[in-house]
């Protein structure tokens, strides 16, 4: 995993779970998990966070929600679908209004499989991401930094 130089702060979605996985989030947070000692925070504002955490599959409903969400977080952002419905849509996947797992909304960095997913495995896909979000951090400075010297070449 990469150097982790910034704490991530994260976003937590219900999709269209049984609320089984997020109970399973919110347990990450309590005294027994407490993930915010390794400075992670749930924001409830895409604009703050780095990590997208979706529990439940894609449906008619919530598909343009999962995406606005998305589209609000500043780049550069990981998606950890939780969950096996979050994965590929589960045992809802064949309900008339299900489209399927999250990667049918918006690009899935990490799948946490499970039903439920528990707290280590969770905590586990988190780590993942942020190792993820470590190298896309620096894919992203990268390409900052070349379009600035193409920039400073064209005004020269
Ligand atoms: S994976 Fe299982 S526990 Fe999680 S939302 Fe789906 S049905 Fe519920």
């Amino acid at each position: 995993m990469a150097y982790i130089r910034k704490s991530a702060w994260l976003i937590h979605y219900d999709g269209s779970s049984c609320n089984g996985c997020d109970i399973e989030v919110l347990a990450c947070l309590m005294p027994l998990y407490d993930v915010e000692r390794f400075g992670i925070i749930n924001t409830g504002d895409p604009k703050h966070a780095d990590v997208f955490l979706v529990t439940g599959g894609v449906n008619v409903q919530n598909l343009p929600v999962v995406r606005q969400i998305y589209e609000q977080m500043p780049e550069p952002k990981v998606v950890v679908a939780v969950g096996t419905c979050a994965c590929t849509g589960g045992i809802f996947k064949d309900c008339y209004n299900m489209i399927g797992g999250m990667d049918h909304a918006v690009p899935v960095d990490v799948y946490v499989p499970g039903c439920a997913a528990r707290p280590e495995a969770i905590i586990d896909g988190v780590v993942k991401g942020l190792g993820i979000l470590e190298e896309k951090r620096a894919e992203y400075k990268r390409l900052v930094a070349q379009q600035k010297s193409a920039q400073r070449k064209e005004a020269t």
